[in-house]
């Protein structure tokens, strides 16, 4: 219950924090002039929602941030038939992984995005923190030159990338990232102890999400890859990108776009969360 009531203060808190930066955003609009007010009143990226979905019986249990990749001007990767988009597959695939944790009733969700808009990889990290996760997972479809390239994939932090694959990968999600330190490299919000402790807890359940796919769909070998991507550097908790296949490959592509196999993704996702919460109930 404390930790309910803290918890609870740490959302009010940034509430009203973002309150805050809306006054602020609105004092600096009426304090600029009715000159350029029209070019104020464009392109700020809609908030992302902090919806929590649950089922009663889940009151209280971790919440599992769900990230669909991608959206509204970002569509991500083009199918190879060009019929399919990477943003409309990975939300496709992120609720139907909503549905099957709130329906088995474990865990508690939330969603960087339900609808196809625009987010920053920063507001889909701050959801994470905002709302204290339990871990993040970032849903994603890979795209390469080479079309017999196949099979789905798992990526956890690393400074260093496990394999040139990998650095291409990250380099393509990473792209228009803008916050940056005077040093060039993305920023941390977690102390280098934190930090590693954040990505030795993300291995761990990069692992159980290989283990619970195995022989239920196609893997790339060696499926737990390493990269420094942004998007979980930032989420401040556990945080895996979970690649679900290529959309450059046709089998693939027929595959991640028929419900009856994203289900079968989904379940070993929904099965992989739980037994990673069940550990750290545990412990
Ligand atoms: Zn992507």
């Amino acid at each position: 219950m404390r930790a309910m009531l803290e918890r609870r203060g740490t959302v009010a808190g940034a509430v009203i924090a973002a309150a805050a930066i809306g006054a602020a955003l609105l004092a600096f609009a009426s304090g600029s002039g009715a000159a350029s007010q029209s070019s104020l009143t464009v392109n700020l990226p809609p908030a992302a929602t902090d919806r929590i979905y649950g089922a009663p019986q889940a009151r209280g249990r971790p919440i599992v941030v769900i990230d669909a990749g991608h959206g509204g001007r970002d569509p991500g990767a083009r199918s190879v038939s060009g019929e399919a988009s990477e943003k409309d597959l990975t939300l496709a695939l992120a609720r139907e992984l909503r549905d099957d944790l709130v329906k088995r009733g474990r865990v508690r969700v939330a969603m960087t995005r339900d609808d196809d808009r625009y987010l920053t990889l920063e507001d889909r990290a701050a959801v994470a923190r905002r709302l204290n996760a339990a871990m993040f997972i970032s849903l994603h479809m890979d795209s390469a030159p080479n079309p017999l390239a196949r099979g789905a994939s798992v990526y956890s932090l690393s400074d260093v990338a496990s394999d040139p694959d990998a650095a291409r990968f990250a380099a393509l999600e990473n792209a228009g990232v803008d916050i940056r330190g005077s040093d060039g490299s993305v920023g941390s919000i977690l102390s280098d102890l934190a930090m590693r402790a954040q990505m030795s807890a993300s291995a761990d359940l990069a692992a159980r999400f290989v283990s619970k796919s195995t022989g239920r769909f196609e893997l790339r070998p060696n499926p737990h890859r390493f990269a420094a991507f942004h998007v979980l550097r930032r989420a401040g908790s556990p945080a895996v990108l979970f690649e679900a296949g290529y959309i450059s490959n046709a089998d693939d592509e027929l595959l991640l776009r028929s419900p009856e196999h994203r289900a079968q993704i989904a379940l070993a996702l929904a099965q992989a969360i739980e037994a990673d919460v069940a550990a750290h109930s545990r412990r």
